[in-house]
């Protein structure tokens, strides 16, 4: 079988608004996707039943349908990349394969890979901007520098996107151009969760799709308007949910853009324009990681890198499992445990809760959350955490501290959240809910829950562990001057 040109798709699995599929479809030749699961990144997931192996194939399994609609389909492999890539052409006869960029410091590695090898077979590589949208050398400051503190780069990223006319390119692939093949060797016949080893999780929240996606996307036009308000708010889940998507490439950061975009052309929306910073915030992380690949493993502000870390395991245990006694940080890890979702005003409050209360090293976290969450991103994950943990960019400073029964009362008022998770806490009050512990024998019997028994006391001191977080981080920064 002759397929001149292959398209090889990663983080972007869908088939609109797609820059790398656009362009191969352009050059009027033959081409077919290929999806490869590559054992270097399976191999680090060691539960079996990963919900986000579901939302690939689910992802796939949409795919194929539309492109066996069109008498096409997908090429499936398992296995390295640089060893698969070879055979690829040789089998296929390929003379140019296209993909779109991927910042993450393993996936440049490996693409470099790709790229030579292909290169000494005489096949062209060509890639492309697709997963954010401005790369790291289009939003720089006057004097041509990296920006390292979020206001400015969203200031700059603005006003580029204004030069531009505030346009949004959208890549649409002529599918006319497709790979045709017949008997069609669908992926819809196989179990391929059978294959890669992993369960299928029929009750994920979010369905893996472009489908799924676009009906978010439209449901959440409906809130956008009070975003700015509601996101902070975990009970009512008013956040637009679609991490997962645009991590997985159902959905452009384009597609993202022109909601708000759309908005904002005809009058000023608060919530709009929130929500479009989020997506900012998101291109910010990611050229951070592109440019500074070394804080995947080390702290950007290396003063850091010296903070004495107290690391128990108990108390790490505890946090994992949602067994704190602070009742806003189990219920939001116990959400996380069972869906694979938080929203980000518990993200930071965990967050701040294992560095600055727990003192446990951000690092311990970061695996923990890239282990659990279905939108897992390591670029906005470092972020996150790194900015949680007073170590990254654009930081909160070390001394400000998230106070979590403060946090609790101010964003879970009525204790709701807390009551969907630690339901062994429902029948406190919304006074008393946020610390348990505070309550006596009697009120604990009326809310027939014994803390100590049935919810645990705290497993530290909140006003102790600020001091001890504040002499810890201190000590670390004295020790660089
Ligand atoms: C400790 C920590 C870890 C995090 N880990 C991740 C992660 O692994 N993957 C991930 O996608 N986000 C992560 N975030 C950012 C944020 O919490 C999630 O993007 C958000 O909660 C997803 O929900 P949503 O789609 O409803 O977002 P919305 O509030 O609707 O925001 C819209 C989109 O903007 C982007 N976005 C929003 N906030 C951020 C942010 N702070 N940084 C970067 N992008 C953002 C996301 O793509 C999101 O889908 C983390 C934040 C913290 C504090």
């Amino acid at each position: 079988m002759n397929i001149p040109q292959l398209v090889w798709i990663r983080r972007d699995l869908r088939l609109h608004d797609h820059h790398a599929l656009k362009a191969a479809l352009d050059t009027g030749e033959k081409t077919a996707l290929v999806f490869i699961f590559d054992p270097a990144i399976l191999n680090l997931l060691s539960n079996k039943h990963d919900r986000r192996i579901t939302f690939i194939i689910e992802s796939l399994e949409e795919l194929e349908k539309i492109l066996n609609e069109n008498d096409s389909s997908l090429i499936i492999r398992i296995g390295n990349p640089s060893e698969i890539w070879p055979k690829l052409v040789d089998e296929f006869q390929t003379k140019k394969v296209f993909f779109n960029k991927d910042y993450e410091p393993y996936a440049k590695k490996r693409d470099e890979e790709v790229s030579k090898i292909l290169s000494k077979k005489n096949v062209s590589v060509q890639n492309y901007k697709d997963h954010v949208f401005y790369e790291k050398h289009e939003v720089l400051s006057q004097s041509r520098e990296i920006y390292k503190v979020f206001t400015p780069y969203k200031n700059k990223w603005l006003e580029t996107f204004k030069s531009q006319d505030s346009h949004i390119p959208n890549y649409k692939p002529n599918t006319k151009n497709l790979f045709t093949t017949k008997p069609l060797n669908t992926l819809l016949t196989k179990d391929l969760h059978l294959e890669l080893g992993f369960h299928r999780m029929s009750d994920n929240l979010l369905k893996g799709g472009t489908s799924f996606a676009l009906k978010r996307l439209h449901h959440f036009k409906d809130d956008i308007d009070q975003y700015d308000e509601w996101r902070n708010i975990p009970a009512i889940n008013k956040t637009s949910n679609l991490s997962v998507y645009i991590r997985h490439g159902n959905l452009s950061v384009r597609d993202m853009l022109r909601l708000p975009q759309s908005i904002l052309s005809a009058h000023k929306n608060d919530g709009a324009s929130v929500w479009m910073s989020e997506v900012i915030w998101r291109d910010f992380y990611q050229m951070i990681l592109d440019v500074y690949p070394r804080v995947e493993k080390n702290c950007f502000k290396p003063q850091y890198d010296s903070v004495k870390w107290v690391n128990n395991k108990e108390h790490f245990k505890a946090w994992c499992e949602g067994n704190t006694g602070y009742p806003i940080v189990d219920s939001a890890m116990r959400c996380l445990n069972a869906t694979g979702m938080m929203n980000n005003r518990l993200r930071m409050v965990v967050a701040s809760f294992l560095c600055k209360t727990l003192l446990i090293d951000w690092r311990w976290g970061e695996k923990y959350f890239a282990e659990k969450l279905l939108d897992f991103d390591l670029a906005a994950n470092n972020g996150g955490w790194q900015w949680s943990a007073s170590t990254g960019v654009d930081a909160q400073p070390y001394f400000r501290i998230f106070n979590p029964y403060s946090q609790s009362e101010k964003f879970d008022p009525e204790g709701e959240f807390i009551k969907t998770w630690c339901i062994e806490l429902s029948h406190f009050d919304k006074k008393t809910i946020h610390s348990p512990h505070d309550t006596d024998f009697v009120e604990q019997a009326k809310a027939q829950c014994v803390i100590g028994k049935d919810y645990p006391h705290p497993i530290v001191a909140y006003k102790v562990q600020r001091e001890k977080a504040l002499f810890m981080y201190k000590a670390a920064v004295k020790t660089e001057d």
